[in-house]
């Protein structure tokens, strides 16, 4: 009986210990990547009632996704640059237009050199402008211009939140959640 109780208790152990190290471990992770979004890790002890450690583990990263997808943004108007850095053209083709300027692609990467490639909304640095997205301060139908002042960096997964929110968050393909997701074995 003894041993019973001794095995029970030592699986437990086990159990809540694995957990916690994951724990710490996506704690410092999201923290350390995603600085902006301020995480809340006050109510985890719910999630140890949970029997098996991998529910216990997607719950948490479900939960850490959902306050992602809830963060409050307000898109603001951005900084500018060195007029030296802007280029012949560059004030004409800023006018409103409902036609991209020719030169928008040259535009993002001024915004990606701006904002040292990280994302206006949550902080996660990005490698390269291929992973970049971007949006308007304020939209282009509603008189927004393509000025960079006007133009915000955003990552995949704020993108997804900001210009395609569904109100299922399991719809939501987003990079963050397939992060957490790998630490999960
Ligand atoms: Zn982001």
């Amino acid at each position: 009986m003894i041993k019973k109780i001794k095995s029970l208790f030592f699986i437990n152990e086990e159990k809540i210990d694995k957990f916690e190290i994951f724990f710490d471990f996506i704690k410092k992770y999201v923290q350390k990547n995603y600085p902006k979004i301020n995480f809340d890790f006050s109510n985890i002890n719910r999630f140890k009632n949970e029997l098996k450690v991998d529910v216990q583990k997607s719950l948490f990263v479900e939960y850490l996704v959902k306050q992602f997808i809830e963060f409050d943004y307000k898109k603001i108007t951005q900084n500018s640059v060195k007029r030296e850095l802007t280029w012949e053209g560059y004030g004409v083709n800023s006018l409103p237009n409902l036609r991209l300027p020719h030169d928008f692609s040259r535009r993002k990467e001024l915004v990606f050199y701006r904002d040292k490639s990280t994302c206006n909304r949550c902080g996660t640095v990005m490698e390269r402008l291929s992973q970049a997205s971007f949006c308007f301060v304020q939209e282009i139908e509603d008189g927004g211009g393509y000025n960079i002042e006007n133009i915000i960096l955003l990552c995949s997964s704020c993108n997804q939140v900001v210009n395609n929110f569904k109100e299922n968050y399991n719809e939501m393909e987003l990079i963050f959640r397939d992060k957490l997701y790998e630490f999960i074995s």
